[in-house]
């Protein structure tokens, strides 16, 4: 049997009769109206009036670079609010699962304990890919999502194309592949296989490589049926003004992220180089995102070192297959000098 979304959608959310904003109803025409349909101050200062609801000007410009309909494209409050969305639109509390592969992304855990789902964990193989038979074996009829991150985090690889296809093909929910790192993996996005797959979910964020994390913006793209479920229970003005003024300008001059980005990635290489030389460091893993894993002798003696000498690191020990590993951030060129003399001090 095909892929059918009308089984995976909730109830209430198939009933559900959305908000309808005031600027929802009135489409311009281009002509000069006066607004007093909202109760908004009347007083021009740049925000006195509520932001587009539907974000027009955001998804003209990243329709035409993703080369996607806009139609197929929901913004939320950061990529965290997207996959909540995912969570409230498609799952049932307290009967309904989804499944995840640790290690990996903290948020799929939290997300199913607020919204009281129960997560099946599928560990990742010891290369940290999926074990594909073994995440088929734990789906059930209220399976409804399964979360793939790639590049993962936190260990920093890819996950392997023809996985992928296997889950896409064989889950009769939706996969949801969260694309938070891809701007740093020059791997091709998922979102060009969206036709191909009526089940696929894909994520990214301006909260990475482009270097916005402080205005909370995150991208889905999917079908156009499957938008269209998550904008019905959409807040009407989850992006705020500034954020979209904001967000347009970062994504219209891509031209200083390209430089930035190149930087990233020579810098990422120069630090693997240099943490193989660190006598307590046993292996790196390879990175196709912004950070590197790596394994030490003792992650929480390492981590403790470097606060006291003034840096912040994460400690992965405790994410399993993770022991002992800690991750670092690629930073400035300078920063990473200084970890790299702290981590020589050492
Ligand atoms: C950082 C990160 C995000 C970003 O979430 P935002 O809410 O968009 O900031 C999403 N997924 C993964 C795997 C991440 O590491």
């Amino acid at each position: 049997m095909g892929f059918q979304l009308d089984i995976l959608v909730r109830e209430n959310i198939k009933a559900l009769q959305p908000y309808s904003s005031a600027r929802d109803e009135f489409t311009s025409k281009n002509v000069e109206m006066i607004f007093l349909d909202a109760n908004e101050n009347p007083y021009d200062n740049g925000v006195n009036r509520y932001p587009d609801p539907q974000q027009k000007n955001i998804k003209s410009v990243l329709s035409t670079q993703k080369r996607i309909r806009e139609e197929q494209i929901l913004l939320g409050n950061g990529s965290d609010e997207v996959l909540d969305l995912l969570f409230r639109a498609f799952c049932e509390p307290n009967k309904d699962n989804i499944i995840s592969l640790p290690p990996t992304y903290g948020m799929y855990k939290v997300l199913s304990g607020t919204n009281a789902i129960e997560n099946r964990e599928v560990l990742l193989t010891t290369e940290f890919q999926p074990d594909v038979a073994k995440v088929l074996t734990k789906v059930d009829k209220n399976t409804k999502l399964l979360f793939l991150c790639s590049p993962n985090n936190p260990t920093g690889n890819l996950l392997e194309k023809e996985k992928i296809k296997e889950l896409l093909t064989n889950f009769k929910g939706l996969v949801v592949i969260d694309e938070a790192y891809i701007d740093f993996s020059g791997s091709e996005s998922w979102i060009n296989s969206l036709n191909d797959y009526p089940n696929l979910v894909v994520t990214q964020t301006l909260s990475k490589a482009y270097a916005m994390a402080g205005i909370r913006l995150g991208m889905c793209y999917a079908s156009e049926d499957i938008i269209n479920i998550l904008k019905k229970i959409k807040p009407p003005y989850n992006i705020n003004e500034l954020t979209q003024q904001r967000a347009l300008k970062g994504i219209e001059n891509s031209k200083a992220l390209i430089a930035q980005i190149a930087s990233i990635l020579e810098e990422r290489k120069r630090l693997i180089k240099k943490l193989g030389e660190i006598f307590f460091v046993q292996k790196t893993y390879d990175s196709h995102a912004n950070f590197i894993l790596a394994k030490v002798d003792d992650a929480e003696l390492r981590y403790n070192q470097l606060i006291e000498r003034g840096i912040v690191i994460r400690n992965r020990t405790k994410q399993p297959l993770c022991s002992n590993t800690l991750r670092f951030t690629v930073g400035t060129p300078k920063e990473n000098t200084f970890l790299i003399k702290a981590l020589k001090a050492i």
